[in-house]
């Protein structure tokens, strides 16, 4: 497979990030340089061992001044128009004096350097403001990797000061349900279809969405998207959502017309409102945070049992007699993990 494009500009990358001392980098990111916190993030990335010790010990460092912004996921299928919304929405948040960054977790980037969510040149105008950083998907590594990073850019770029974080995803594979698990604010955005709306509706995405928007609501779909939010709204009834004091809004927006921009940041900041105030922010969060450290136990320990050499000699004969019904999958399990 070539290298995608944005694997090659990563490689191109001036190797300042390992090379930048410390504490400069540290003190960049604090006061908001938006080079330094590209640096700090691009040490983040790096898959290299040595640049991921300096990426924790930076990390450490940055921790105290993490926490204190808002961060929103938004989710939609391809078209749907997350990149025209994420810039109408920013231009908004920066119109109310809000510094906003754009981070994204792109599954399918890895494999084909397709869609690279969080493009600069999807959103030129959000890219020109002095009060935006925006960040592509990390393109190489696992998924798992991925969403760590992605994990980690946050940190980062709360400790610089951004006080909008806004986490862009595709509708593929277990994105959503990563960047859910991210996020304090879950978005959704949809199109009105032809009349049967939830039809293609994908499983699980109403229990995670905080909120669904209908974009497109201009011209003559404004009838239909009006329509297509009443059964969304009807079908949302038929979920319990996982905060208790909360039921998700439906609109309708146009992100081409930047119109709705003001009812959807109205619905984020009431929802920051009552989650912090019922201790319910505070409870998601810490949740996070734990569920990300049994992932990277999880993953670690996955990644040194596969490391091993007596592991790797048996697995292909072990994958194959389960596949072929000559050993439970229990049994083939427990003898490898007796390696251990
Ligand atoms: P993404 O793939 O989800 O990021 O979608 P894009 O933001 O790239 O938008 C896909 C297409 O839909 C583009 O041609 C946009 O101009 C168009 N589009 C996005 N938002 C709207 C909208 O609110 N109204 C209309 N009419 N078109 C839109």
């Amino acid at each position: 497979m070539p290298p995608s494009a944005d694997a090659s500009r990563a490689a191109n990358r001036p190797p300042g990030a390992a090379t930048a001392s410390p504490d400069k980098l540290v003190a960049g990111v604090r006061a908001g340089d938006r080079r330094a916190l590209a640096k700090a993030i691009t040490l983040v990335e790096s898959t290299r061992a040595d640049h991921q010790e300096a990426a924790q010990r930076l990390l450490e460092r940055l921790l105290p001044e993490t926490g204190r912004s808002i961060r929103i996921g938004v989710s939609g299928v391809p078209g749907v128009g997350k990149s025209t919304f994420i810039e109408a929405f920013g231009l908004y948040l920066i119109g109310r004096g809000k510094r906003v960054a754009v981070l994204a977790v792109d599954p399918s980037s890895a494999l084909s350097g397709g869609s690279i969510l969080g493009d600069k040149t999807r959103m030129p105008r959000l890219a020109a403001e002095a009060h935006a950083f925006i960040r592509p998907s990390p393109s190489a590594g696992s998924f798992g990797g991925v969403t760590r990073r992605t994990r980690e850019a946050i940190l980062v770029c709360e400790a610089a000061g951004y006080d909008a974080l806004i986490v862009e995803t595709v509708g593929v594979g277990q994105s959503e349900f990563a960047v859910a698990s991210m996020v304090d604010f879950f978005l959704v955005l949809m199109l009105a279809g032809a009349g049967d709306e939830l039809q293609g509706i994908k499983k699980g995405i109403l229990e995670l969405a905080d909120a669904l928007a209908i974009n497109k609501a201009d011209g003559d779909n404004v009838a239909r998207a009006t329509q297509a939010a009443a059964q969304y709204r009807a079908a949302l009834n038929l979920f319990r959502h996982a905060t208790p004091e909360w039921d998700p809004p439906v609109v309708t927006i146009s992100a081409l017309e930047g119109r709705g921009m003001d009812a959807v940041w109205t619905i984020v900041e009431e929802h920051h409102r009552r989650l912090a105030t019922s201790g319910e922010l505070l409870h998601k969060r810490r949740e996070q945070q734990r569920a990300w450290f049994w992932t990277m136990i999880d993953d670690g320990l996955k990644a040194r049992f596969l490391a091993r050499e007596d592991v790797s000699r048996l697995l292909p004969a072990m994958e194959s007699e389960v596949a072929s019904a000559r050993l439970t999958p229990t049994q083939a399990a427990r003898r490898l993990l007796g390696l251990l």
